[in-house]
Order: structure tokens, then C-alpha cells, then sequence
């Protein structure tokens, strides 16, 4: 097997970094080297260290001056939606109602979902992402779809088959029994084949019944290392929807908490209007609150406190996603620039370096797939984004007065999109799609 020698200035982090000072928390190599062999990275370091590893035959690749950095983590999208993103004027539930459902109905078709699952994974490749745990539609058929272009590019990805049977239009409907059915179906034939991870996929309590998410609690009880994504307190009249719908439960939160569904591996979009009681169930348990900030602002929900969250008594484990096509951008900068700027409604700052490990380590460790991604370390998966901080000519222009690496890297999250993302590695394999494709 051919191994590949990649040289740039890479940056990976070990752990959260408290200031921009706090250099401790990131490996940063001004001239380094990255050895990749049968789709990790072998040896990391000073590239002359790294080059001294690499055999005779090596395929060197030189992206100097570029930044290479673990591929980006999305822990929350939508598939099905890439013929909603950009539909105008609702909030969360009419938004649902006349947009995301009558477009999810088309996924029945086998063709249409993986049509729109190889688009979908060449977008988000195209801005730097390597991973998603995505939201595939109701039916299997859309699951298989996902799964065999993810599995076909040999991308880690985590997705599952939506659960939903009421308040939606029939073609969107499935039952307990058969959610139950079909996730177990692909749970089968996909989870850990390659890199594929399943999630059971209750999309809110809105859409499943009590019934259901009695099968769902029991997916999870019989398969507890899989992970369960779920949405939660993201809008107002979604909340109070929610607790007619659950009039026994304490608040939105303990309709998950009554059926099991909290836990390490538990994901939950938005978060945003938490109460303190919530908020430390899903801290007891270990829970994850995804922050997604162009969807939050897009659908006018509210901005999530992600500062308060990551501080309190109890903190929360928080992923940063895009929620396409709720949310407005495939890219994981234009994310973390949104995600700032509703940081800064709420009082506070996320410095460059605490963004860039959200989008890599951070996201990576919310997701528990840190041994395999979102770092450089050695034994690592070989996923990796390398990033130009001269994409365009304002981006130059504006780079001739960064000093600092924190300068380069804010400036990459706020002027930068797919156009800054020079090359993406996929299991050591140079993956970034044509424009034209
Ligand atoms: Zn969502």
C-alpha cells in the first residue's frame, strides 16, 4: 500500500483552549508533515521528522502555505432537504408543514434519495466536512440511499432513518412497528460496515407518538452503542405543542428523559430555551445540546446560550452543526461565524481557537468518535481539510494585516466559505469535488 506525505502548517487540538494564549491546548507546526498509510495518519509532526518515516515510493504532496487542519464535524443536517434550504417566511412548525414535508415525501423513491445523497456529500466535502450525523427522511429506502454513497466514498458518517408517525402528511407516516422494523433492517446491514454509524432517529415528540417512542427507547436499550438524535426546545409553539401533545410530562425535556432517550450518545438539536431542571438532566446524563446557529437565526427561534451552557454548575457536552436546510450553509466556517455573532447577542465571545476546536475536536468528542476523528493525531482516521486564507482577493487583501495564527483562523471563520477549502482528504484520499460536478 502507497502511503501519502502531506507538508503544510497543520493545527490540531488536545483540549478546550481557554484564551487565545493558551497554547497548551493546540499543536500548531509552522512547517509540518503527515504520513498517511491505508487511510490514517501514521506519523504527525515537524515534516522533516515525518519525512524521515516515509518510505522510498511516498506520494508528496507540498500545501504550503496552507493550513491543515482535521476535516470538519457536522453533527446535525438534513439530507432530504437540500430542495428546502432557502424557503421563505415560517416558523418551525409551518416551515415543516409547507416546505421540509411534502419534500421529504419524493424520498420513497430509491432514485431521488441517492441522487440527492450523492449531492448532498458532495457539498458537504466540498466545504470541508468530513463527517455528519444527518437526518435521512421516513423511509428506509432513503437510509439505504445515504448509506451506500457514504459508504461508497468511505466517509465516517452517523445517519438513521426518521421516526415519525403523526402530524405529517401520509407520505411522510410510517408506524412504531414498522420504525422499529426498518431501523433494526438497517441497523443490521450498515451499523459499523466500513466507517457507517446508525443513530436511532425519532425526529421530535411532536411527530411520534407514545407508542413510538416506546420502540425507539427499546432500539436504544437493545443497541446502547449506537447514538439517538432527536430535536428539543427549539421554538416556542413547538414546546407548547409538545406538552399538549405530553400533558403528564414536567417539560419538554422529560418526555425524552420518561422514554430513556438521554445519554452520552443522545443528540439534541437546538436547545435553546432549556430550564435550569433541563438543563441539568441533560448534563446528569451526559447529553449533548447542538448549537445551530443559521438555522436558530434563519427560523427566528432564539438564540442558544452557549456560553451560560458550557459554564453552569452542571455543564453541558455542546456540538456546533449547520441543520441544513433549516440552516442557510453547508459550510461549518459561515456556521461558526453565525454561531459568534449569537454568542455575542447574548453578552459573550468564542475567541478563533475555541471555534476551530468546536468544529474539529470539540465536535468530535460531543459525537464520542474522537478516536477516530477531529484531531492529527497519529492513529487517526485520514480526515483532513486544508484551508487558504487567501481565497479571495478580500481575504488577501485582509491577510496582509493578520500577524497572528488567531488573526488567520478568525479571519477564515468570518470571510470564508467553500472557496477557502483548497483540497479534503476522505480516509487519505484527496475527495474535494469539482465545482462542475
Ligand atoms: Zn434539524
Amino acid at each position: 500500500m502507497t502511503s501519502t506525505l502531506l507538508r503544510g502548517r497543520t493545527l490540531s487540538f488536545l483540549r478546550w483552549p481557554e484564551t487565545v494564549d493558551d497554547h497548551s491546548a493546540w499543536r500548531y507546526e509552522d512547517d509540518g508533515g503527515l504520513l498517511l498509510r491505508n487511510g490514517r495518519i501514521v506519523a504527525a509532526g515537524a515534516y522533516a521528522d515525518v519525512e524521515k518515516k516515509a518510505d522510498e515510493g511516498a506520494k508528496k504532496i507540498d500545501h504550503r502555505p496552507h493550513l491543515l487542519l482535521p476535516g470538519f464535524i457536522d453533527p446535525h443536517a438534513h439530507f432530504p432537504q437540500m430542495q428546502v434550504i432557502a424557503s421563505y417566511g415560517a416558523e418551525l412548525l409551518d416551515w415543516l408543514n409547507a416546505y421540509t414535508f411534502p419534500e421529504e415525501t419524493k424520498f420513497q423513491n430509491a432514485q431521488h434519495g441517492r441522487r440527492i445523497a450523492r449531492l448532498f456529500l458532495d457539498e458537504v466535502v466540498r466545504h470541508g466536512t468530513t463527517t455528519v450525523a444527518a437526518y435521512c427522511s421516513v423511509h428506509r429506502e432513503s437510509a439505504e440511499a445515504f448509506f451506500a454513497e457514504s459508504h461508497d466514498r468511505n466517509m465516517l458518517n452517523i445517519a438513521g432513518k426518521v421516526m415519525m408517525d403523526r402530524n405529517a402528511p401520509e407520505g411522510v407516516l410510517d408506524t412504531p412497528q414498522s420504525a422499529y422494523d426498518d431501523s433494526k433492517a438497517l441497523i443490521a446491514e450498515w451499523h459499523g460496515k466500513g466507517r457507517q454509524h446508525y443513530a436511532i432517529t425519532p425526529r421530535f415528540a411532536i411527530t411520534s407518538s407514545p407508542e413510538q417512542l416506546e420502540m425507539a427507547s427499546a432500539l436504544c436499550r437493545e443497541h446502547p452503542d449506537l447514538h439517538m438524535q432527536t430535536h428539543l426546545s427549539e421554538n416556542h409553539a413547538e414546546i407548547a405543542f409538545t406538552l399538549q401533545l405530553y400533558p403528564k410530562a414536567s417539560d419538554y425535556t422529560d418526555v425524552y428523559e420518561h422514554y430513556g432517550l438521554l445519554g452520552r450518545k443522545s443528540l439534541f438539536g437546538h436547545c435553546i430555551h432549556l430550564s435550569e431542571r433541563e438543563a441539568d438532566a441533560l448534563s446528569d446524563t451526559g447529553s449533548v445540546a447542538v448549537f445551530c446557529p443559521t438555522s436558530n437565526l434563519f427560523l427566528g427561534s432564539g438564540l442558544f446560550d452557549y456560553q451560560r451552557y458550557r459554564r453552569r454548575e452542571k455543564p453541558l457536552r455542546i456540538a456546533t452543526a449547520t441543520d441544513v436546510g433549516g440552516g442557510t450553509n453547508y459550510s461549518m466556517l459561515r456556521t461558526m461565524d453565525e454561531g459568534y455573532k449569537v454568542i455575542a447577542l447574548n453578552g459573550e465571545k468564542l475567541n478563533p481557537f475555541q471555534s476551530f476546536w468546536q468544529l474539529t475536536r470539540g465536535n468530535a468528542e460531543a459525537l464520542s468518535i474522537v478516536e477516530r476523528v477531529g484531531t492529527l493525531d497519529q492513529g487517526s482516521d485520514a480526515d483532513i481539510v486544508v484551508l487558504d486564507a487567501c481565497a479571495t482577493p478580500a481575504m488577501r487583501l485582509r491577510m496582509e494585516t493578520a500577524d497572528t495564527l488567531a488573526e488567520e483562523l478568525f479571519l477564515l471563520q468570518t470571510l470564508g466559505d467553500d472557496r477557502a477549502v483548497r483540497e479534503v482528504y476522505v480516509a487519505g484520499r484527496a475527495a474535494k469535488p469539482d465545482m462542475a460536478a
